[in-house]
């Protein structure tokens, strides 16, 4: 056997970079002092694209594939009303022919999407025409029957529809993220990213397919020993059984892939709410912005660095050689500017 069919939608090889240059790190931000007894790296999967940009691309490269490939015109799938995954998704479907269909979770009551803010993720979905229905928090928790259930609606119609769960994260969808783990092996037999394997990967964690993938990547292409996804909801035994269910599955496709690095789930960075920032967190992605250009969001990212700056706080990387995995997010953070204002100064 071998790895399913792709399509080339991402923009790769994206960068390998350091979290500083030396001069900055020299000049030395707040947060830096936490860091300083690691070598961190980012792999730049913020641009993996333009608009689509981010990490649900690589796996819509393996999904849309067979989506393609079983003659889909339609493709369903869910999130939260500024789900990244449901804008990259409309994105590419709109790019190969296909209607996108998103089923987004919102808490308003009124669930009529032209009543909704238009910003973000949404904005850009409502640019593209994707037919958009809102869900309520309950019946996001049966997005599986509702997607089928659309699914058997829009073939009553006569179309071909192909549904991605959420995140795009099931066996298929993480293969984007073992190519991943590829790219960075090649990258550090170039001598980029310090040219040596790192000790761990460490990246924000929303539906597991991330994890999965990397976990499995960073052993088979022996990129880094351990993978620390930082989950953004939920907890860390909800993530271990969702992450290791999305292993299986594709090692059940896939009889190259070896047993995947140690994961070491962890919830401590998850803030307040699922998409909601803390005050401490929404100061250091302003200071992480400033200090290093990179732009973190409130939802992903931002909390994943926390996650990690603390640990350094700990002296838990110390003589540690980091792979922090930027994995997008920007309408989320354009979304969210009001609640910055405070953390602005
Ligand atoms: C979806 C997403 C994640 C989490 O990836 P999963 O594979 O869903 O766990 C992290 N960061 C950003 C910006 C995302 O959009």
């Amino acid at each position: 056997m071998r790895s399913p069919k792709r399509l080339p939608l991402a923009h790769a090889p994206t960068p390998l970079t350091p979290l500083m240059s030396p001069a900055k790190a020299r000049a030395g931000a707040a947060f830096l002092g936490a860091l300083a007894g690691a070598d961190v790296w980012v792999k730049r999967d913020d641009m993996t694209g333009g608009p689509e940009a981010g990490n649900k691309i690589r796996k819509l490269e393996y999904l849309l594939a067979e989506a393609v490939e079983r003659g889909a015109d339609t493709i369903v799938t869910c999130g939260g009303l500024q789900s990244n995954h449901a804008r990259a998704t409309a994105l590419v479907s709109v790019q190969l022919g296909m209607k996108p269909v998103l089923l987004l979770r919102t808490t308003s009551p009124e669930l009529d999407v032209r009543r909704a803010p238009l910003s973000g993720n949404v904005l850009i979905d409502r640019m593209l025409g994707a037919e958009i229905q809102l869900i309520t928090p309950a019946q996001y928790r049966e997005r599986a029957t509702l997607m089928s259930d659309v699914a058997a609606r829009l073939e009553a119609e006569g179309r071909r529809p192909y549904v991605i769960p959420e995140g795009g994260s099931n066996g298929l969808g993480s293969f984007g993220y073992v190519r991943a783990m590829e790219e960075v092996r090649r990258q550090l037999d170039l001598g980029l990213g310090g040219g040596r394997r790192f000790d761990l990967v460490v990246h924000a964690c929303g539906s597991g397919g991330t994890a999965a993938g990397v976990a499995l990547g960073a052993s088979r292409y022996e990129v880094a020993d351990e993978v620390v996804p930082f989950a953004v909801c939920d907890d860390r035994a909800y993530f271990e059984a969702v992450i290791q269910r999305i292993v299986a599955e594709a090692r059940a496709m896939d009889a190259g892939l070896v047993a995947p690095a140690k994961l070491r789930v962890e919830d401590r960075a998850k803030g307040p709410a699922y998409a909601v920032a803390s005050d401490a967190q929404k100061a250091l992605l302003v200071e992480a912005a400033r200090e290093t250009a990179l732009l973190f969001d409130p939802v992903y990212t931002g909390k994943a660095f926390f996650g990690l700056v603390e640990a350094g706080r700990r002296g838990e990387l110390d003589g540690k050689r980091v792979l922090f995995l930027h994995t997008g997010g920007l309408p989320g953070l354009l979304a969210q500017g009001d609640d910055l204002a405070a953390a602005l100064g």
